[in-house]
């Protein structure tokens, strides 16, 4: 490393971090800063934590920082977090993995104060360096990570068969480097994530969506890494797997269902939400239930809905939280609506999905379109820009399309003698219908006045024919 190399990765370190290495160094410790921020910081990104490895056992550890506060939840593999300037930053002691009989965590660890042998047990050779500011080591780099970046190339330390025998969620985690770094997977390890997948079944779902979370939220949603491991997909998220390679045969489909699916998550705009990305990724993951023939000609009828259903059993098998599991699940459901570019039409699925909600649908409905064939494309895409502007009109003009926008409320019909329970419901729904058609303005006046002269009576009217049949 040349000494302006130096003088600027010891620039990019955060003063905590420094102190917590030096203070180590005073104390007669070796300390490097390792893994990711290591990648991350050769890669000229800006590191998310820092990490910190010490040959010090977690007792010494415990006895340099005892002015601070400590952690010592993940003690026993080594790990304490300390608090410097207000915040937390985990140090851990060298160690090394010992035989991992679940696929998923070593049965025992055991320390070393070989920093070699801690890096032997990381996962990718990218993740597998160390680096300390002070005296003349600088970079530790013993598996040649600085090549895994400079050619783009993920390559696990040792044999990757092995490697992911051991903990089975490596496999998406070199998914997930490789969409979010936009890298390539060296053939040996590639071949191996695809022979070893069956080893994801025993990994925690948590675990899993935290992967395929960061997966989808990459650039352009981890499209070229979902094409090529989308056996991988499948074996996390099963239902994808009936999509690959299912024919449409629809004049508006020249993909197959997967493969349209790919199309239009690659459009989704870069500051989309996970709630668009994810509505994206599962937003016909019901078609193949829902398919028919007609001659020549295949059919979806209902498949929003089919979606929707699987969309909500998918996203609760992945222990999502349940504000994702909803929404999601709704944008799924709905994302076939017909739209019709008035304001009665937006104000009515302004009603039942609310504004954020409704851009979102916009949104995957625009992606939607691009991942179909170009027939028409231009005219649907115009209509969802339509809609578009329309509900920033409503928003902006502040317009009525939900009861609480109403001008009058429950107590204006107690006031007229209307008895308290379901009926006062029912009429402010029937007084916003009127609203949203544009039968009558959203006055107090024109709203009481359609309320006696209109609804109540129909009301009376229907329950004595009610009970007269
Ligand atoms: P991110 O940018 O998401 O933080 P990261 O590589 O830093 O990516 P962390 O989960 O923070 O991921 O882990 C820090 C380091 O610990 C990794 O760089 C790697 O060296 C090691 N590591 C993490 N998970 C594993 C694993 N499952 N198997 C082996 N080593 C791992
Ligand atoms: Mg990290």
């Amino acid at each position: 490393m040349d000494t302006d190399m130096v003088r600027d990765w010891n620039n990019k370190i955060p003063l905590p971090v420094k102190r917590i290495l030096r203070r180590l160094d005073k104390a007669g410790f070796e300390a490097y800063i390792v893994g990711g921020c290591v990648r991350d910081m050769i890669l000229g990104r800006t590191p998310h934590d820092w990490d910190i490895t010490t040959d010090a056992t977690p007792d010494q550890i415990l006895a340099v920082f005892k002015g601070n506060q400590c952690f010592e939840v993940g003690k026993e593999h080594g790990t304490i977090t300390v608090m410097m300037n207000g915040e937390p930053f985990e140090v851990t002691t060298y160690r090394i993995d010992g035989t991992y009989s679940d696929n998923r965590r070593p049965d025992s660890v055991e320390f070393t104060n070989n920093l070699i042998q801690d890096l032997q047990r990381r996962d990718f050779t990218m993740n597998a360096m160390a680096y300390r500011p002070e005296d003349g080591v600088g970079l530790v780099d013993p598996y040649n990570g600085t090549e895994s970046l400079s050619s783009g190339v993920i390559s696990c330390v040792g044999k990757p068969n092995n490697r992911f025998a051991e903990d089975g969620l490596r496999i998406l985690r070199a998914l997930r480097f490789a969409a979010q770094l936009g890298f390539a997977i060296e053939k040996d390890t590639a071949d191996s994530v695809h022979k070893k997948k069956y080893l994801l079944d025993k990994i925690s779902k948590e675990r899993i969506n935290a992967e395929l979370t960061k997966i989808l939220m990459s650039g352009h949603c981890g499209v070229p890494v979902l094409r090529e491991y989308s056996d991988v997909i499948a074996q996390v998220i099963p239902e994808i797997g009936a999509t690959i390679g299912f024919e449409q045969h629809n004049p508006y489909h020249e993909y197959d269902v997967w493969e349209h699916t790919l199309h239009s998550l690659d459009a989704v705009p870069h500051d989309a939400d996970l709630y668009v990305r994810l509505a994206v990724l599962l937003h016909d993951v019901g078609k193949p239930i829902a398919f028919t023939m007609d001659g020549e000609r295949g059919h979806f009828y209902g498949h929003p809905v089919i979606s929707g259903e699987l969309t909500h059993k998918i996203l609760t098998n992945l222990k999502c939280s349940n504000e994702v599991i909803t929404n999601v699940t709704q944008l799924v459901t709905f994302h076939d609506v017909v739209f019709t570019p008035t304001k009665a039409s937006v104000k009515r699925l302004l009603n039942k999905l609310g504004a954020e909600q409704l851009r979102r649908l916009f949104i995957i409905r625009e992606c939607d379109i691009k991942g179909q064939t170009s027939f028409a494309q231009k005219d649907r895409l115009d209509k969802v820009k339509e809609m578009r502007e329309i509900l920033d009109w409503i928003i902006e003009q502040e317009e009525c399309f939900q009861l609480k926008d109403l001008a009058i409320n429950g107590k204006d019909l107690l006031a007229i003698g209307i008895p308290e329970g379901k009926e006062i419901g029912r009429i402010l729904n029937m007084c916003l219908a009127y609203v949203i058609d544009g039968t009558v303005d959203n006055t107090k006046e024109n709203l009481m006045e359609i309320v006696q002269t209109t609804i109540i009576p129909l009301s009376k009217q229907t329950t004595i024919n009610t009970k007269e049949g």
